[in-house]
């Protein structure tokens, strides 16, 4: 019998992806199981940003930061705490760091277990095919970039002594001051926890609006409720230079006020990921600001060189990412498969206190693009607090396009925001109009309820 001479392969990897984070992992996973040869190189933490010093330990802090909060209020339920009642900051880190490690593991074995090759290191590009990490050159049919995004960092005198939220979650103290900078998600977010956690927390922004992009009654919403719950704020103010202090920090703002503070923590954006990976040099082409230009299915100007996910530029959320990573897995490997990612009516929500939830357009993006609109309105006190005392609102808002009657954007402030606007988010995908709204039977009694019952729009 004649020895079949197997055709030695062109390259190590029909793909190389560098960065095993929200989207590098969905990329490497699906597109491995498909049979296809893959490596993923990571340089830091498999789950990448969102599962490290992201999404997640964030997430696990709000829920920490929320409990002296229950405890108040159930006062009014008839409980009393008489006992000694304290917050240990190392025991939530330790426990946190461990649950962390187990996700580690759980991506180290879902990539491992598709059967693709996890390769420990920073990944440089050396070539159109080849990626060098360590001491060793792979070559790979498509190379895909999914190396995340970087905070940016402040240009004061004295920008080196802020953290980020990469050394947030990491604190060996939980500080009695802290200054926040920033009037995004993140800012807000860490403002939240701190505060809830007893720290006596400044948020300061540059704007007089916090949350930029946001719809603007939501904007002001939160505002009143994040004051409510011991987050000052410092609006259209910026921090001019930060100095040692005895103890602490000495703050001077723009303004010429000053503060003494334990910790300045700094959100104001976060960078595409991009610098020293050998970009330049293979001529695939940035932004300006390092983000790499790909197009519709993620090709840079390289035709073997791929971005997805945060260091594209775009909406930096892990379920896009994701959607990016399963898009171009299926390019690569199942094309019959393919569903190209839509970026309408991304939803979203803010994990501040309480939780903002959205989809859609805003009020004055549907006026801008409709004219005629109509905007049905609710603010309440959540039933709970009715009880417990607590001088917390939520707000609920439809926007609807008065043409077609289609709800063009849903807005909410109010306890577990994210988890009741995932659903309304399919119903806008699916076009729902206000009468399909009108004709939805309500859960009672939740705060829920109040989106389809909202009949009479406001003037
Ligand atoms: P990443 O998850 O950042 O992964 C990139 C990976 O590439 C990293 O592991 C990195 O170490 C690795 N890498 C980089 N360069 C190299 C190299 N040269 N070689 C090898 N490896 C490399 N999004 C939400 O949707 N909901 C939230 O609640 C949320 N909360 C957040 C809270 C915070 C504090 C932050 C910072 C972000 C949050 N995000 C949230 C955003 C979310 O984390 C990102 O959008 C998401 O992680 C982007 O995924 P990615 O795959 O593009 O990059
Ligand atoms: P954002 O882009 O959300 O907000 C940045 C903030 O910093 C803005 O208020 C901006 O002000 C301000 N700012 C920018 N430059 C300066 C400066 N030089 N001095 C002072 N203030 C400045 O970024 P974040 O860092 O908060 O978060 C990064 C991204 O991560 C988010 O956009 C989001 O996509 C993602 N994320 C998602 C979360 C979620 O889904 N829940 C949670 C956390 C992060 P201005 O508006 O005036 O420009």
């Amino acid at each position: 019998m004649s020895e079949v001479v197997k055709p030695i392969a062109e390259f190590d990897y029909d793909l190389f992806v560098i960065g095993a984070g929200s989207g590098g992992v969905r990329l490497a996973r699906m597109s491995a199981a498909t049979g296809a040869r893959v490596a993923v190189a990571e340089e830091r933490y498999l789950g990448g940003t969102c599962v490290n010093v992201g999404c997640v330990p964030k997430k696990l802090f709000v829920y920490a930061s929320h409990v002296a909060e229950e405890l108040e209020d159930g006062g009014g339920f008839g409980w009393s705490n008489k006992g000694d009642l304290s917050f240990d900051w190392p025991t939530l880190i330790k426990n946190k760091n461990a649950e962390i490690e187990r996700l580690n593991g759980i991506y180290q074995s879902l990539l491992t277990s598709s059967g693709a090759h996890i390769i420990d290191g920073r990944a440089k590009i050396t070539g159109p095919h080849t990626v060098q990490v360590a001491d060793k050159t792979y070559t790979a049919k498509r190379i895909v970039v999914a190396t995340g995004s970087w905070p940016n960092n402040p240009s004061f005198p004295g920008a080196e002594f802020v953290a980020t939220s990469n050394e947030f979650f990491f604190l060996d103290q939980l500080p009695t001051r802290a200054i926040v900078l920033g009037g995004g998600y993140i800012a807000i977010e860490l403002a939240g926890i701190m505060a809830g956690l007893g720290v006596d927390t400044t948020l300061v922004y540059r704007g007089d609006l916090l949350l930029r992009g946001f719809d603007d009654g939501v904007r002001h919403f939160v505002m009143q409720e994040v004051q409510k719950k011991g987050v000052k704020l410092k609006l259209g103010d910026n921090i001019a230079s930060i100095e040692k202090a005895e103890s602490g920090f000495h703050v001077t703002f723009d303004s010429g006020n000053n503060a003494e503070t334990d910790l300045v923590l700094s959100a104001i954006g976060r960078k595409a990921l991009t610098h020293g990976l050998g970009l330049e040099k293979q001529g695939v082409a940035l932004r300006a600001n390092g983000s790499i230009i790909v197009d519709q299915h993620y090709q840079t100007n390289v035709p073997s060189i791929y971005a997805i996910g945060d260091v594209i530029g775009g909406l930096q959320l892990t379920p896009v990412a994701l959607a990016e990573g399963m898009y171009l897995s299926r390019f690569f490997f199942n094309p019959e498969a393919l569903i190209p990612v839509d970026y309408t009516n991304i939803p979203t929500a803010v994990f501040c206190q309480p939780n903002i939830g959205t989809v859609g357009l805003t009020e004055a993006q549907a006026q801008r693009e409709f004219g005629a609109i109509q905007v049905y309105e609710s603010s309440f006190k959540p039933m709970k607090h009715t009880l417990s005392g607590r001088d917390e609102r939520s707000l609920m808002k439809l926007i609807v396009d008065a043409a077609t009657d289609k709800i063009v954007g849903v807005h909410m402030v109010g306890p577990d925001a994210g988890e009741i606007l995932q659903g309304l988010a399919i119903a806008i995908k699916a076009g729902a109009t206000k009468r399909v709204f009108d004709q939805t039977i309500g859960i009672h009694p939740t705060a829920a309820e109040e989106f389809v019952t909202m009949r009479v729009p406001r003037d």
